[in-house]
């Protein structure tokens, strides 16, 4: 029996999982708040167990066959409607996704919620426009089949759903793979929206499932299902170690995008205020964004400066509601995050690094941090290498591009790096000497769907985005023709 729906922001929204085209209640609920208002209360949604992870694999496992059989083309239909009523909902989904995880209504309606859109026909399209590698050699004509590999499990976190489950989703799809996702239990309702509108869109029952629940729980009974052939995991490295395990037990590929502590270098012939401003950026959505470049590395001969035109644009944050277009800055995601950024920062005080500004609630009442700057006693710091996913950065200064690159590289992380320069020379040299699985040059999250995305070191394994993605959704297959012996 389906549960009623939850009204939120003028939307009903179902509490349930979707499983094989149809909606499922649990005995069990987890609550639901939005961190607009710890108050208001959101969902009882349901709480999946084993037994519920056992129901969406073999819903997946049903409808594969007949998913993997049709063609690019028959399956990039539906997820073009599918693409095409998401940006007919835009303002619905964007409502639902900032109730839930207090992202900025204004961009979620602006560029949020349609990226999700381009991300199914991005790799519907990509899908339809491939072309098997052909090649002669030895006498044998060979070429390289993708086969669809089998039922997904795509897991993600709650610091950008929405974004998250439409990127691993489309290329799941497009390649021929039916899918489990698991959103994460913060921010479950933007996914239960997509199950409908996936539904409307026609996506075959059984071939798209979404199902709710902890980690720990229906999660870890997913990842370990010897049926799911592949595993697709945005979240953190804690986590990532425990689906690595089941997904190693199962010889099943999986790939990693976890957390990031990335470096924003700042170069004494840059254009400082826009260095500046972009790194005030940072604490845009709360600090929660991986890719964010948490620690500030100055030159020294620009530190003055660059600090008065740092605090001069934090100073222009407005701290609020995340529904205000006025707001630049919303709360985080849970009060259990806001004591985690809390238990960070007292640590820093203890070890003796300086609160250069903020450091604080800003409101006893609510789940906002205050803008957080920080200055390190010394580079092996907790606020330097761990990753706080909340409004603090970290400052220290160079005194040359050597210097700078090492204090770039001396985290365990990998994930992004940002780096402001006037030099294209030094851009080059600074891009190449930063271990990164991204790097931007004077600007920051501009990204082609196409190019690969990923981290390195406890920041990720392997890579998604274009044709990436499709590969890593695919088993290859090598198909060797000809009167060619072997040699
Ligand atoms: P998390 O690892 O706690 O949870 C992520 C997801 O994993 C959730 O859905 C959770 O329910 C599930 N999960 C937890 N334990 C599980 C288990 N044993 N088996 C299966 N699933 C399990 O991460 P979070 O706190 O939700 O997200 C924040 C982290 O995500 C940060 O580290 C952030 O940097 C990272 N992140 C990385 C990227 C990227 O692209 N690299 C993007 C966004 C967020």
């Amino acid at each position: 029996m389906p549960s009623a729906r939850a009204e939120i922001s003028d939307t009903a929204v179902s509490p349930d999982h979707y499983i094989g085209g149809r909606r499922l209640s649990s005995h069990v609920t987890f609550e639901v708040r939005s961190p607009l208002d710890w108050d208001w209360h959101l969902a009882d949604v349901a709480r999946g167990d084993a037994l519920t992870a056992d129901l969406a694999v073999t819903a997946a496992a049903d409808a594969f066959p007949g998913w993997a059989s049709l063609t690019p083309k028959e399956r990039a239909e539906p997820l073009f409607r599918l693409a095409d009523s998401i940006d007919e909902n835009i303002e619905m989904v964007a409502r639902v996704e900032c109730a839930d995880m207090a992202m900025l209504l204004e961009s979620l309606e602006a560029r949020v919620i349609h990226r999700g859109a381009e991300n199914f026909r991005n790799y519907a399209e990509l899908a339809v426009s491939h072309q098997e590698r052909r090649w002669s050699s030895k006498g044998t004509d060979n070429h390289v089949e993708r086969m669809p590999a089998g039922p997904a499990v795509i897991i993600t976190p709650w610091n950008a759903p929405w974004l998250l489950s439409t990127w691993k989703l489309a290329p799941a799809l497009a390649a021929g793979n039916a899918v489990i996702l698991k959103p994460a239990e913060w921010a479950p309702l933007s996914a239960s929206l997509l199950a409908d509108l996936a539904h409307d869109a026609g996506i075959p029952p059984g071939v798209l499932n979404i199902v709710q629940g902890h980690g720990d729980e229906v999660g870890a009974a997913l990842v370990s299902d010897r049926r799911v052939r592949r595993i697709s995991f945005t979240g953190s490295p804690e986590t990532a170690r425990h689906i690595g395990q089941a997904a190693a037990r199962n010889i099943v590929p999986f790939t990693a995008e976890l957390g990031g502590k990335g470096p924003l270098l700042v170069f004494a012939d840059s254009d400082l205020d826009s260095a500046a401003r972009r790194a005030a950026g940072q604490y845009d959505d709360a600090g929660q964004t991986c890719l964010a470049g948490t620690r500030l590395l100055v030159e020294e001969s620009v530190s003055t400066d660059f600090l008065e035109l740092f605090n001069r644009h934090t100073d222009a944050h407005i701290l609020g509601d995340s529904r205000d277009p006025r707001t630049t800055v919303g709360p985080l995601i849970h009060p259990d995050h806001l004591a985690r950024v809390e238990g960070f920062v007292e640590r820093a005080r203890h070890h003796g690094d300086r609160v250069i500004r903020g450091g604080e609630r800003w409101k006893q009442d609510g789940l906002w941090y205050e803008p957080t700057l920080i200055e390190p006693v010394d580079n092996d710091s907790e606020i330097v290498q761990r990753e706080v996913f909340g409004p603090v950065l970290t400052y220290q200064t160079f005194t040359d591009e050597e210097a700078a690159i090492a204090l770039g590289n001396s985290t365990s992380y990998g994930l992004s790096g940002i780096v402001y320069t006037g030099s294209e020379e030094r851009a080059e040299r600074v891009g190449r000497g930063i271990r990164a699985g991204t790097i931007w040059v004077n600007t920051y999250l501009v990204r082609d769907l196409t190019a690969p995305f990923g981290g390195i070191g406890i920041s990720g394994i392997g890579r998604e985005g274009g044709d990436y993605a499709l590969d890593f959704h695919s088993d290859l297959k090598t198909v060797q023709v000809g009167q060619g012996t072997v040699t």
